[in-house]
């Protein structure tokens, strides 16, 4: 029986070299992409339950000593900088707040040459506390996660009480000097999709982009079902009822979000329609878990684990050398409309969204 039957992935011990790919150092795949933004998953932990992403009591989380120490995470983040050509690391999660030590982490990668842009991907519980510590150790740029304006649907949505924190970071991360300063929302059939438009009207008011992301079948339940979710078309029908939007004529690149100029500017809101309009032709992603495996897709069904090189004393040489090679096999898309779609073992909050 192999690894994927029992139930787990399937995992590459410093997979051999291919003799078809070219000799670039960069993270270069069979397609052409060129991988240069590296999100970090620094732990599976939470201190929501947000419904779409894990059940109420939480999951199983992943062992202390299979967690990457600071010093393994920073060499895998120094090789990727300095051997292969990442340019942007995004730190994720679970909550990436919760990992101890994180802006030294922060400072630390700020400290690379040449110099990675940083962002964090975060639910802002207890931003507001750390968001001017976090721009001092040197975060460029914040996504903060927030579905509803309303209290009572928030305690629904992640099944705590804690818009307010929520509204206190994002104030905080705008008062710090980060910019721009980003919303991702979720939009749940029958829970928060009536409120589109005022989740806009208060990103234009605020100064922050508001980007809706379309539910993904990530979720550690399997719960997900495509007549369920909100569609990209429906997100759009709804904000044209109220604001005018035009094309955002800057270049898109490799960003997951179509952006559109809100009421002729300067405010601009994106969509991340992964499902119904897949951007995987132009994916400029690698995946690192906090258990130190490769991904290179969020759907991906194998995984390239650096931790036991690592641990079993490998070269840098070596460890980039089974990173390109991971790249190097990333499929075309993430297939979630081929018959013979298989989500993902591993939940969003465990690989790192
Ligand atoms: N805990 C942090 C947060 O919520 O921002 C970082 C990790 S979370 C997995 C990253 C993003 O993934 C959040 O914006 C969240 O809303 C989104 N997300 C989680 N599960 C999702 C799903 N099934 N489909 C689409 N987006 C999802
Ligand atoms: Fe936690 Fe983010 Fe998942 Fe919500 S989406 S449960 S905040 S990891």
């Amino acid at each position: 029986m192999t690894a994927t039957e029992l139930g787990l992935p399937a995992v590459r011990r410093g997979a051999t070299t291919d003799p078809a790919r070219p000799a670039d150092p960069r993270l270069v795949d069979s397609f052409g992409r060129v991988a240069t933004d590296l999100r970090v998953s620094l732990t599976d932990r939470c201190n929501l339950r947000c419904t779409y992403c894990m059940p109420a009591e939480g999951l199983d989380w992943m062992p202390r000593d299979e967690q990457l120490t600071d010093d393994e995470l920073m060499r895998l983040i120094r090789i990727a900088v300095r051997d292969l050509g990442i340019t942007e690391l995004r730190f994720t999660g679970g909550e990436p707040l919760l990992r101890r030590g994180l802006e030294g982490l922060v400072a630390a990668s700020a400290a690379l040459e040449p110099r990675p842009d940083i962002s964090l991907t975060t639910n802002g519980i207890g931003l507001a506390r750390r968001a001017a510590s976090l721009a001092e150790a040197g975060v460029n740029r914040l996504n903060v996660s927030m579905d509803t304006l309303r209290p009572e649907r928030f305690a629904t949505i992640t099944r705590r009480d804690r818009l307010s924190d929520v509204l206190d970071g994002l104030a905080a991360a705008r008062e710090a000097g980060l910019d721009p300063v980003k919303i991702n929302s979720v939009l749940l059939r029958g829970v928060n999709d009536d409120e589109a438009a005022d989740l806009l009207r208060f990103a234009v008011e605020n100064r922050y982009e508001l980007r809706f992301i379309e539910q993904m079948p990530l979720d550690a339940q399997h719960g997900w079902e495509r007549s369920e979710m909100i569609t990209a078309g429906e997100i759009m029908q709804s904000l044209q009822r109220e604001f005018t939007l035009t094309p955002d004529p800057t270049e898109r690149g490799g960003a997951p979000a179509e952006r559109w100029v809100v009421d002729g500017g300067p405010s601009v809101v994106g969509v991340i329609a992964s499902v119904t309009r897949p951007f995987c032709g132009a994916c400029d992603r690698t995946r690192l878990t906090a258990d130190g495996q490769i991904r290179s897709c969020l759907f991906a069904r194998t995984e390239t684990d650096l931790r036991a090189m690592l641990r079993d004393g490998a070269d840098d040489g070596a460890i980039a050398d089974a990173w390109r090679q991971a790249m190097w096999a990333k499929l075309a898309g993430h297939g979630i409309d081929d018959p013979g779609f298989l989500q993902p073992d591993r939940p969003m909050s465990a690989i790192g969204g």
